[in-house]
């Protein structure tokens, strides 16, 4: 399922393709997706100019110079395709410029594409009450001291909460955790403030590097068939229970509300 370094990488990746030029052509190969595409996707699309590209949380932004944002979400199994030899079935949504073919591919369909006046993408709704962007520089430790005074919430629930940083998932919390030795159920509130620093350094560290390994795994998909996809990565703790950890105990998992947790009960305190 696509993260926020998914989407970072796609956003990378299609930056050069689409940057600066003319979409000729828009086609819709059904009307929606995890939602109905707006009616007039085609022929607000049609004819306009890409002026950037961005991301915000797991979403990624097109501009484009008719003051329209295109903002697509990849769900649990979107991806685009660059160039592909041919569209297949799962390829819904195809953008032609001059030089290129794209197409949104995503078999399971619980993605989303939107166009939005980019004037008015800080009040939409899923981008309205967003906290901030865990690589920009609003994502501090004075920031945590804030959100988490006198929360009694787990720390972990309050890195999944949007509201107090923009997407991040459950692998990059758990990663984020345990390396800065923070419990995953430790009462926010009751953190020291040198240990959200050290939580803030943390998170930078393990998106950035998941990013730094899709933006490797791209160049490999560089092809004339080349697919923006996902790549795995090797985890201190995601995924890993009874596997031993750096210290030696084996990781542990713990189940909440149906997601799970995976920490060192030794390291993490
Ligand atoms: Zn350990």
């Amino acid at each position: 399922m696509p993260e926020l370094p998914e989407v970072e990488t796609t956003v990378r990746g299609l930056a050069p393709v689409l940057e600066g030029q003319r979409i000729e052509h828009v086609l819709l190969n059904r009307a929606d997706l995890r939602r109905p595409f707006p009616v007039d996707l085609g022929q607000r699309l049609t004819g306009a100019a890409v002026t950037g590209l961005s991301r915000r949380a797991k979403y990624g932004l097109i501009d484009t110079d008719r003051g329209d944002t295109l903002i697509f979400h990849l769900g649990m199994s979107g991806r685009w395709r660059i160039d592909p030899a041919e569209l297949g079935k799962h390829d819904h949504v195809v953008i032609e410029t001059a030089r290129h073919r794209l197409a949104l591919n995503d078999p399971r369909r619980f993605g989303s594409i939107d166009l939005v006046p980019t004037a008015e993408l800080g009040s939409w709704p899923a981008f309205k009450a967003l906290g901030p962007e865990p690589l920009s520089e609003d994502f501090t430790a004075a920031h945590l001291v804030d959100a988490f005074r006198d929360r009694i919430a787990p720390v972990k629930a309050l890195l999944l909460d949007q509201r107090v940083v923009a997407g991040l998932g459950n692998i990059y919390v758990c990663e984020a955790l345990f390396l800065s030795g923070i419990a995953p159920t430790k009462p926010a509130g009751s953190i020291a403030r040198a240990k959200l620093e050290k939580l803030v350094a943390s998170v930078r560290e393990v998106l950035e590097a998941a990013i730094r390994a899709g933006g490797s795994t791209l160049r490999d998909y560089a092809r004339p068939d080349g697919e923006l996809g996902y790549f795995a990565k090797e985890w201190r703790v995601y995924g890993r229970e009874g596997a031993p950890c750096s210290c030696g105990r084996p990781v542990q998992r713990r189940v909440d509300s149906g997601r799970s947790t995976f920490y060192c009960g030794k390291c993490q305190r």
